[in-house]
């Protein structure tokens, strides 16, 4: 299939993008790595009559890190928060998480506010940024608004985004001392999409107990099962407690039967993920004590 036409726009800049994107309204879309898009229009699931190209915005591509906080600009492409030594020093999750995404060529390609404004559901990096409890700052020429990660989504390849508004940063806070981390993630073969995935974050306190714990999961939309992650604060890190707690979390999804997996087969690998991950996370946490 070839794409509906289209008139193709490349601004240079985020104020020149926006105000093509102000101008065409709904009928215009944002092209970042054509990752999911492309194929999208090639189908004729998308049909946007202009296409504002991304690509040649150098002010929307950039990792760093300011006051302790770890700031991406969206049209980062995902190979690079993969290989960022940043990343790896102070946001570990991140880059396990991006490990898993697709091949290293749709990685080289792919960029991190694409998958976040693309919100499939099977995604890495929305779970990753919700656990992290990362913040979006949106804009649009009518100003600029900072979103929590969980309030961008909001369903099945659906955010909170205004037709004329652009993704252009992502912030997220520095991690606790003696915090641990784990990505664990189910697909049928290596480069898939997750069956099911979780993210997971554990920080230790002084004598070893939980003091935080974040577990987001791969949903019709990410989901953070607070009465689970509440229910481990306080506690020693023990086997049984993470198999309790997985299955407590496990029974808060609302997961889809589709061709490649039902509903009870996700949520019975969801406990089975999160138990994993709470224990290789509380594994790394001790190593900092
Ligand atoms: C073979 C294959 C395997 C894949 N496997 C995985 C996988 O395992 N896990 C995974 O998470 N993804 C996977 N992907 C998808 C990949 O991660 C895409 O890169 C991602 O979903 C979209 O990012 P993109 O930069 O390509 O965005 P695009 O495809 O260009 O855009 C996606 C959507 O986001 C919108 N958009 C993009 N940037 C912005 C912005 N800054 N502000 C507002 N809206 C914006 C676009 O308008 C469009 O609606 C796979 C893709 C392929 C082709």
């Amino acid at each position: 299939m070839k794409p509906a036409s289209f008139e193709y726009f490349s601004p240079t800049t985020i104020s020149e993008a926006l105000d093509l994107l102000s101008q065409f309204g709904t009928t215009a879309r944002a092209l970042a790595g054509g990752q999911s898009l492309v194929p999208m229009m090639n189908f004729r699931l998308a049909r946007p009559s202009h296409l504002i190209d991304l690509n040649r915005i150098p002010e929307l591509s950039y990792v760093t890190v300011e006051n302790g906080e770890l700031r991406i600009g969206a049209m980062t492409r995902q190979r690079e928060i993969e290989r960022s030594a940043a990343v790896l020093e102070g946001w570990p999750l991140l880059k396990e998480a991006t490990g898993y995404i697709g091949h290293v060529q749709i990685r080289n390609r792919g960029t991190v506010g694409g998958s976040l404004a693309h919100a499939y559901p099977a995604s890495e990096l929305p779970v990753a940024m919700c656990a992290l409890d990362a913040v979006f700052v949106l804009r649009s020429q009518r100003g600029e608004r900072l979103l929590k990660a969980r309030e961008l989504f909001v369903g099945p390849m659906t955010t909170v985004l205004e037709p004329e508004e652009l993704l252009i940063e992502i912030r997220v806070p520095p991690l606790p001392a003696r915090t641990g981390w784990a990505f664990q993630e189910i697909s049928r073969r290596f480069g898939d999409f997750a069956l099911m995935a979780v993210a997971c974050l554990l920080t230790l306190d002084g004598a070893g107990a939980i003091q935080k714990a974040s577990l987001a999961f791969t949903d019709s939309t990410p989901v953070r099962p607070e009465s689970a992650e509440q229910r481990l604060v306080g506690k020693r890190p023990d086997r049984d407690l993470f198999s309790e707690v997985g299955r407590l979390a496990a029974a808060a999804l609302n997961p889809d039967t589709d061709v490649h997996a039902s509903a009870e087969y996700r949520r019975e690998i969801a406990g089975v993920l999160a138990r994993r991950a709470l224990q290789q996370a509380a594994e790394r946490a001790a190593s900092f004590t």
